[in-house]
């Protein structure tokens, strides 16, 4: 039996690996690739294997980097089921759609612009596609061994990411011979709000881990809510606005945690908070609607009376004139809107309207990439672009970066350290030197590490 690392390997998008049992094919993820348009077409469209030879598919996560090829694969000749817990399930739903909205707004642009004789853009995939996939889904709860295919048995353990994140564990019978494979799909962090801690699995053999910040370390997630009762302070102390870009996914279900866990303390000042996305309303929903994956913690505060998601001074928004009513508000409040990085959506208007005045605050929590606007405010630029037209910064602008949903290096080397019976260790889902330098620190910790490359081989 063998492993084929066929995406997501060196790199952190378009996860996917198939393993081989005799004539079994699992496949575990079907991330979408993203990157160059052109290329990133290509990829997606061209799968590396012959998808109708697949007997089963897994998802770890609703994340797009793995479960955003799904419509792809079934257009591809995909038959079979996908095996999700219920919450990933629920959530990639809304996220595969998301997703073929944004295909299909990017191939009407292209369209648009498309020169006379050219031929048509066709969506990466449809919200009919999307559906399709969706409806492959088969569910699993946690820690219930199921068998996906003959001799093949897989088991979910909390991987404390995402709602609905899964550590998945296979045991995988050929000739007589059982080998038991752990991949860790995104592990999360410790101490994380809402979601369970990451589960250690039990004796394998062999482990395919995640290297996203193989290289870094995070503040503690446990100090983020004391930061966050300061920054809200101050702000308020100034008579300003709060302004958060955030991602729909994840970050912003863990903002209004802590500021739920604030509220039900008596600490949090009485000003309105307006969750403004569309997509951050839909994920919040399956969030609410999975109190299965909530940990001790999160349990607590709902049994006290407390309610994470809805409190009283929380709004939801989802039409656009309730969002533009927001910048015609007096007064403070908190905005926490989409994209994370300040790319797109509705955030760039909230900040239009609040980035000049000294009073307010821009809390940046996530990660920004190089030459996007969430990156220029982070590094203070005294002018930043937004639609077209310059805007002075003048806004304080702060930066919390404990809210990473990824477990960093330590994190990810003493779960990998505490895993009994390990042979080996295959490294994957990180940018190359992430992946290099978390190889070698398992290495230096008397751990065997191996970075596949695509499309590489591994005999198990
Ligand atoms: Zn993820």
């Amino acid at each position: 039996m063998r492993i084929q690392f066929c995406g997501g390997v060196r790199s952190v998008t378009g996860s996917m690996h198939v393993l081989e049992i005799g004539e079994r094919r699992i496949l575990l993820e079907c991330g979408l690739y993203q990157g160059r348009r052109s290329e990133a077409r290509k990829r997606n469209k061209e799968l590396p294997f012959d998808a109708s030879k697949i007997d089963h598919t897994v998802l770890s996560h609703a994340h797009i980097d793995h479960s955003g090829n799904l419509p792809n694969l079934v257009k591809s000749g995909y038959e079979g089921r996908i095996t999700a817990t219920e919450a990933t399930a629920d959530l990639a739903r809304v996220l595969l759609r998301d997703s073929a909205h944004i295909a299909e707004k990017d191939a009407e642009y292209l369209n648009r612009k498309r020169e006379p004789g050219e031929p048509e853009v066709e969506p990466l995939y449809t919200q009919q596609d999307a559906d399709e996939a969706a409806s492959r889904f088969d569910t699993v709860r946690y820690h219930e061994t199921k068998e996906i295919a003959p001799g093949v048995r897989m088991t979910c353990y909390d991987a404390g990411h995402i709602l609905g994140s899964a550590v998945t564990l296979y045991e995988l019978e050929e000739k007589g011979k059982t080998v038991r494979l752990g991949f860790t799909g995104d592990l999360g962090r410790p101490h994380h709000p809402i979601l369970r801690d990451p589960q250690l699995l039990p004796r394998i053999d062999y482990l395919i881990t995640e290297s996203t910040y193989g290289n870094r370390t995070h503040e503690a997630a446990t100090s983020m809510k004391e930061k966050l009762f300061t920054v809200v302070n101050q702000t308020f102390d100034a008579g300003g606005r709060l302004v958060i870009p955030a991602f729909s996914v994840g970050r912003t279900q863990n903002l209004l945690y802590y500021m739920a866990e604030l509220f039900q303390e008596g600490r949090m000042p009485k000003v309105p908070i307006f969750v403004d996305s569309p997509l951050a309303i839909d994920a919040t929903k399956a969030y609410r609607d999975h109190p299965e994956c909530y940990d001790a913690e999160t349990k607590e505060l709902l049994q006290a009376g407390g309610s994470v998601f809805g409190f009283d001074l929380v709004t939801y928004t989802r039409t656009t004139q309730q969002s533009k009513e927001l910048n015609a508000r007096k007064g403070p409040c908190i905005v926490i809107s989409a994209s994370g990085m300040c790319e797109g959506g509705r955030i760039l208007h909230h900040l239009k309207h609040s980035i000049e005045e000294p009073r307010n605050t821009i809390l940046i929590v996530g990660f920004q990439a190089e030459h996007t606007l969430g990156r220029r405010i982070l590094e203070r630029h005294s002018t930043v672009k937004i639609y077209g037209r310059k805007y002075h910064l003048g806004a304080r602008v702060m930066k919390m970066n404990g809210f990473s949903a990824h477990a960093d290096r330590d994190e990810l080397a003493t779960y990998v350290k505490h895993i009994p019976g390990l042979k080996s260790v295959f490294v994957v889902h990180g940018e190359e030197s992430a992946s290099l330098a978390f190889a070698a620190y398992l290495e230096s910790m008397g751990i065997h590490a191996h970075v596949p490359y695509p499309l590489d081989y591994v005999e198990l």
